[in-house]
């Protein structure tokens, strides 16, 4: 699958990208990331992507005509089943089930904003605006690595099975969440305090353990 992540900053990505789950499923052929600057759209010589509101009011609002070439240009390159997402606080709410959702994609787009975000027409150029959270950051370039990460984690051979996604929270449905989860030591000893692991996890008996998981789960 495809990322495209459309910004003003396209190196912002490159720590975190580099690292871990995404940099082995770029390296194995499983995704491909790729920023896009949006600077590179702009209309004039000098590049400029932003610029006053119009009706007055504080900051810069990002431009239609570069956001609009942009897009363009990456549907006209897109592989079949593509989609276009801009982020904004505004949008829908994020969640496991559009991250499945969106795992079927050949290949998606994200849009980040900054400032004071976009010329309310850019509306027009996507396919829907998605939301990571009721608060509001700074640029869409952190929804945009959210969002890739949350999806790519889905695609097949990108968790190894020591990792498998299955029993995770929110992977049956939004209701779901795992079971308490424990590793060494037995027990733990703070503040003159034993914290120990529950007795059925030591007992090898994987029946009770899938059953004691199950209740746990749903307790939570
Ligand atoms: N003025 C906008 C508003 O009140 O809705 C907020 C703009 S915000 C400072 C700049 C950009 O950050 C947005 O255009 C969007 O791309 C991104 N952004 C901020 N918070 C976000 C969130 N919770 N989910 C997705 N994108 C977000």
């Amino acid at each position: 699958m495809k990322f495209n992540l459309l910004t003003i900053f396209p190196h912002i990505f490159d720590s975190y990208i580099n690292e871990s789950i995404l940099k082995r499923a770029q390296a194995k052929d499983l995704i491909t990331i790729n920023p896009v600057n949006l600077r590179d759209f702009a209309t004039d010589k000098h590049s400029i992507i932003d610029d006053t509101p119009y009706g007055g009011g504080p900051g810069m609002i990002m431009k239609v005509e570069p956001l609009y070439k942009a897009i363009k240009d990456i549907r006209s390159k897109a592989k079949k089943k593509h989609r276009v997402v801009l982020l904004s606080p505004q949008g829908k709410s994020f969640t496991q089930k559009v991250a499945s959702d969106y795992a079927k994609l050949d290949e998606i787009t994200f849009v980040c904003g900054r400032y004071e975000g976009f010329d309310a027409r850019v509306s027009e150029f996507v396919d829907e605006e998605v939301s990571i959270g009721s608060y509001v950051l700074s640029g869409g370039e952190l929804p945009a690595l959210v969002v890739t990460e949350a999806v790519a984690r889905l695609l097949p051979g990108v968790l190894g099975h020591e990792h498998s996604a299955d029993d995770e929270t929110y992977s049956k449905d939004l209701d779901y969440i795992e079971y308490p989860q424990y590793t060494r030591p037995e027990v733990f000893e703070v503040n003159g305090q034993e914290l120990k692991v529950p007795e059925i996890l030591l007992s090898g008996d994987h029946q009770k353990i899938k059953e004691w998981r199950k209740n746990k789960s749903s307790k939570k």
